[in-house]
């Protein structure tokens, strides 16, 4: 079994992260510190909503997790947590880090889903509005849930793409921790990416459990914000038209 040691005194004047086998007869450094050195040397931004796929080989997820789910362990420690006796927490860390790097953190650590365009033959021009499409993240202050939904508005450009690939493609973008105000401007840049569109409006309305759980616990309070490009931007009756669309889209059950 492998297991990967809190750095000690020595390790640290040595400045070095260290994974020991259980017969300690071999050392490595951290898998993260290897993704981190990579990213470093290719000059990558590694905020926490960015996605940093291309840089982890196939192999190292599964040591990530490993080396996730032993940090976890160290801070269950600290909160004085029997994690050695206590039947509920004994495996929570491994879930944990099975949770961050495949589930609500995914967007960072795996690829985009693969989303076909096709080339807008027919010249389409007319808006369309797809939502509410559900927001799941989380906030990158406190790592508590963000909650809520989003519409994709588009005038069609160059290319088009499936209805469908909106919602995957923003579950892949809300999947990293994240502020509300840069979580619409990436899913902006990654729909401009795939379809070209002459015009893009991007709303999201979501609750932010950092402001429900503690803080002023204000539960009824939620955020709304939008961006616009192209036409929507230049043209305010297209814009207007864009807003009127959406507000058609009322959403039936919160986060469902
Ligand atoms: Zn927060």
């Amino acid at each position: 079994m492998t297991f990967i040691s809190s750095s000690s005194a020595d390790d640290e004047t040595k400045g070095n992260n260290v994974i020991q086998e259980s017969d300690n007869s071999l050392t490595k450094q951290l898998v993260s510190e290897r993704i981190r050195s990579r990213l470093i040397e290719r000059g990558v931004s590694y905020f926490a909503n960015d996605n940093v796929a291309d840089h982890i080989q196939p192999d190292e997820l599964k040591e990530l997790e490993k080396e996730v789910a032993c940090r976890f362990n160290d801070l269950l420690k600290s909160l004085v947590i029997d994690i050695e006796n206590d039947h509920n927490t004994e495996d929570t860390a491994n879930r944990v880090a099975r949770m961050y790097i495949h589930e609500v953190f995914k967007g960072r650590y795996h690829q985009q889903p693969r989303v076909t365009s096709f080339p807008n033959v027919k010249k389409l021009d007319e808006i369309y509005t797809v939502g509410p499409i559900s927001v799941r993240s989380a906030c990158s202050h406190h790592f508590v849930p963000i909650m809520g939904h989003c519409w994709i508005g588009i005038k069609p450009g160059g290319r088009v793409i499936g209805l469908s690939k909106f919602s995957r493609v923003a579950d892949w973008v809300f999947s990293r921790p994240h502020i509300q105000e840069e979580a619409v401007m990436i899913l902006a840049d990654e729909i401009e990416r795939l379809c070209e569109p002459q015009g893009l409006g991007i709303i999201i309305k979501a609750d932010h459990f950092c402001m429900k759980l503690r803080g002023v616990k204000e539960s009824h309070c939620t955020m709304v914000n939008s961006v616009v490009r192209g036409d929507f931007r230049h043209d305010s009756s297209l814009k207007q038209e864009f807003f009127e669309l959406v507000s058609q889209q009322e959403i039936r059950n919160n986060y469902l």
